[in-house]
């Protein structure tokens, strides 16, 4: 017999990742399994599913069940399924029933204010089977609450789902999303939309082409300050397999306050492990800066900057002209 699934979980709890590997496992098996989304206007609009984890697969609207052959598949698989409506649960419910294909539905619990879904509401009402995804709040108990954070606030009134709204979501304890504490001071890697953290790399680097050839194989590390990103850095791999610090910007109001070398010292902690140098080029402005944090001068890239910039790059006044690569023993 065939269930009706509901795994839900916060936000950031890895559910999209979830529904892209059960589908792969699906596959793995020579089977099919459908993947669904509901539609909310102008939302992307695109038919994928996205993970934080940068996975992503393709999919269908549940608005096309209908023109569908659901008995090609041998699951179906609905991402983002609090935002079902309750005749889309109704029809889910219909189809474990009568063509006796599993269902597996992937999304939060409740909104920001606390309020179940109406997808959720229903799921939790009707899945023969309900599953938690587990995530931790900063605080390192577990997070249950989904909290709207705008301008690095929690705000807790407005309408349930804003449509392109500039607003972002972070999982928290029950305690905390109450408080609306957001952490002090945290660092995470960004796998997927690293792209919206451009405007900062081009404070430290203003080339969009330069970046370009960087960020998508680098590894991308903010610095959250009560949830805004207050640094940013990117760390790749150099052809001498050793690793290299390329981009280290901190947002202009939160400069002097050592939110750069905390970052620095972090990175160079987290790629000890992995063995080798960590190598930073930059100017001689900022020498004394990673000398500080341990690096020495390895060696120097001379006319790098006017080589590979269109326009000059001025530093107290004098245009740039050589790179100063210094490095650091992991
Ligand atoms: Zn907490």
């Amino acid at each position: 017999m065939a269930k009706l699934y509901f795994r839900y979980g916060a936000m950031g709890s890895s559910k999209t990742a979830n529904a892209i590997m059960v589908q792969y496992n699906y596959q793995e098996r020579g089977q099919n399994a459908l993947m669904l989304k509901p539609m909310l206007d102008n939302r992307d609009g695109a038919r994928t599913v996205g993970s934080r984890s940068g996975l992503s697969a393709p999919c269908r609207f549940v608005e096309e069940l209908d023109s569908l052959d659901l008995t090609a598949y041998d699951c179906i698989i609905v991402d983002e399924c609090q935002f079902l409506k309750k005749d889309q649960v109704q029809r889910l419910v219909d189809i474990v029933d009568n063509l006796n294909i599993p269902v597996i539905c992937y999304g939060l619990r409740a909104d920001f204010q606390g309020n179940l879904f109406e997808g959720s509401h229903w799921l939790m009402a009707w899945a023969d089977t309900i599953e938690e995804i587990k995530t931790v709040c900063w605080c390192g108990r577990k997070a249950t609450m989904n909290a709207r954070v705008m301008g690095g606030k929690v705000v807790k009134a407005g309408e349930q789902i804003v449509l392109g709204g500039n607003e972002s979501y972070v999982a928290l304890c029950r305690k905390h999303w109450a408080k609306g504490e957001l952490a002090p001071q945290e660092i995470r890697r960004i796998a997927a939309g690293k792209e919206a953290y451009l405007p900062l790399l081009l404070e430290a680097d203003p080339s969009r082409e330069m970046i370009a050839g960087y960020l998508d194989a680098g590894d991308l590390y903010v610095l959250l300050v009560n949830g805004q990103a207050a640094a940013v850095a990117v760390v790749t791999r150099r052809e001498d397999a050793n690793w290299e610090l390329k981009n280290l910007a901190v947002v202009e109001p939160q400069r002097h306050k050592g939110y750069g070398s905390r970052l620095v010292r972090h990175l160079a902690k987290l790629y000890a492990s992995r063995g080798g140098s960590m190598y930073v080029g930059t100017s001689p402005a900022n020498v004394a800066f990673y000398e500080a944090l341990g690096f020495r001068r390895a060696y120097v890239a001379e006319d790098f900057f006017t080589e590979h910039y269109p326009e000059p790059i001025l530093e107290n006044g004098a245009p740039l002209k050589d790179m100063i690569y210094l490095s650091m023993e992991l």
